[in-house]
């Protein structure tokens, strides 16, 4: 991937522990950054404005689509989110090691940018597992674990695109493996 620095996509549907992964990619290896992501949606309790998402109005996230402020963007489950350039770019082109955790349709839109991004998509064992975290994680309405299973359905569909398939059985054997996949870790 040249002297610039690494980009890896993690992509799988909601509830599979992308988020879980990611913290414990965080603790371990402080050399990589992790973009923090815009969002139309409301913030749950215990998240942080400017740490976990950018929180925005419709309003705001609509002008920084149209001054093209983002890598990508996609709407999902009724609200949008957006990675922003400006500062991936800026972290890349320094050689940082950059992690986006960002859903299907937005790691399509890195492939075309970034075709040398290294995509990977983590899967839950199967849909009733995702359905148990889903709704064992208590963060989401009746109508948002159903809107959430079905777009993973499709998501699980697009499973062939990506460079590596994780499943998430067990988290640690799951976090192993994106490690060595990351080349933070030999095998
Ligand atoms: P949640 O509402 O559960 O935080 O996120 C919903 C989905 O949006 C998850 O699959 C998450 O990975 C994805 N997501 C988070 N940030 C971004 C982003 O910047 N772009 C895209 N395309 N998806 C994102």
């Amino acid at each position: 991937m040249s002297s610039l620095g690494n980009l890896t996509v993690l992509t799988g549907p909601s509830g599979v522990g992308k988020g879980t992964i990611v913290r414990k990619i965080l603790d371990m290896h402080t050399d990589v950054w992790l973009s923090i992501s815009a969002t139309t949606r409301q913030s749950r309790p215990g998240e942080i404005d400017g740490q976990h998402y950018f929180f925005l109005e419709k309003k705001e996230f609509q002008k920084i689509i149209d001054q093209k402020g983002f890598l990508e963007w996609a709407s999902f489950s009724n609200n949008f989110y957006g990675t922003p350039k400006k500062i991936v770019k800026e972290k890349i082109e320094k050689g940082n090691n950059v992690l986006l955790e960002i859903e299907v349709e937005g790691a399509r839109q890195i492939r075309k940018s970034y075709p040398e991004a290294l995509q990977i998509f983590l899967s839950p064992p199967n849909l009733f597992e995702l359905e148990k975290r889903i709704r064992g994680r208590g963060t989401e309405t009746e109508y948002s674990i159903r809107n959430r299973l079905a777009i993973a359905k499709k998501e699980l569909i697009a499973i062939k695109e990506f460079d590596a398939v994780v499943i998430n059985e067990d988290i640690d054997k799951a976090f192993k493996e994106i490690e060595v996949l990351m080349g933070l870790k030999s095998n």
